[in-house]
């Protein structure tokens, strides 16, 4: 047994009033914003979190956090649109913590702003790359797994922009519209294994990936407005809520905290 993993089992030893106590999470883009606070949040209800990013030293300063804290973590950097590179993260979290309970597919990337016609073909590519196909990527990986535990769940971290058409960021919204039927035909293929999958739309949250955004002319007006601009760990009461859902809890479901329909 791994060093990590008999950290595992001593924790689930010393407190097992936690919710979480003896899972083990992997929560990809976990070195900032949601993904970082979302790791945090999984460690101190008593999970083992695998943190996962291409940033080493983000992750490294996030790990550092929850071991500091009393938790349990690893990090792994990975690029999550690369498949050997999930494969070896997958069976990284899985060989280091015993098992796979608990998938939250975070990591994403946004789009330029600009209309399809001025839209850059490559950087379109990318972000459907990132946050589409990385999704899947993840969720291939961890199935087998989570089948083999006898259940789990996979929290996709979605976009009211995956729900609605909305002029600029087509890549975004695109990739964000896929993830969710992504979620549905995962839920549904699933379900007969105890796996539940849901996703989770966060509304705005300000983040290095959208404080600049959020300040400019072109996001300010008019689908933001009245809406409330929440900080990471608003996230975290919902994203808590579905983690710690029972077996066959809701699955192939839509959460959100946005105010409206964005
Ligand atoms: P963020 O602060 O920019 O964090 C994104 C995380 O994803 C980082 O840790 C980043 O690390 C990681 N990442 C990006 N590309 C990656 C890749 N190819 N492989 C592995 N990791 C990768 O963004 P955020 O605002 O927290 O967003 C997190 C999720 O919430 C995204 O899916 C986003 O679409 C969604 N969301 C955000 C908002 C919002 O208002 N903030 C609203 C709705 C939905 P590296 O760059 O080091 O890889």
């Amino acid at each position: 047994m791994g060093a990590a993993a008999r950290q595992s089992l001593q924790n689930a030893r010393m407190n097992t009033s936690k919710p979480l106590q003896g899972k083990v999470a992997i929560v990809t883009g976990a070195g900032r914003g949601i993904g970082a606070a979302v790791a945090g949040a999984l460690a101190r209800e008593g999970a083992s979190v695998c943190c996962v990013a291409r940033s080493g030293t983000e992750l490294e300063q996030v790990v550092g956090d929850i071991r500091g804290a009393g938790g349990s973590a690893i990090a792994s950097v990975c690029d999550i649109s690369n498949p050997s590179s999930v494969e070896q993260m997958a069976a990284f979290a899985s060989s280091s913590f015993g098992g796979v309970d608990l998938l939250v597919a975070n990591a994403g990337v946004s789009s330029d702003g600009k209309p399809v016609e001025e839209s850059d073909i490559e950087a379109w590519r990318r972000t459907v790359d990132v946050n589409l196909f990385g999704t899947y990527l993840c969720a291939r990986a961890v199935i087998p797994a989570m089948r083999s535990r006898g259940g789990g769940k996979i929290i996709t971290i979605g976009s009211g922009m995956g729900h609605r058409a909305r002029g600029g960021l087509s890549a975004y919204a695109c990739s964000k519209a896929a993830t969710w039927m992504l979620t549905r035909v995962l839920a549904n293929e699933l379900g007969p294994y105890g796996i539940d999958v849901n996703e989770l739309i966060p509304g705005p949250v300000v983040t290095a990936m959208t404080a600049t955004d959020f300040a400019s002319q072109h996001l300010a007006a008019p689908a933001l407005q009245d809406e409330w601009f929440k900080s990471p760990k608003d996230v975290l009461p919902l994203l808590l809520f579905l983690a710690t859902q029972p077996p066959k809890g809701p699955s192939g479901q839509s959460f959100g905290l946005a105010r409206r329909e964005m």
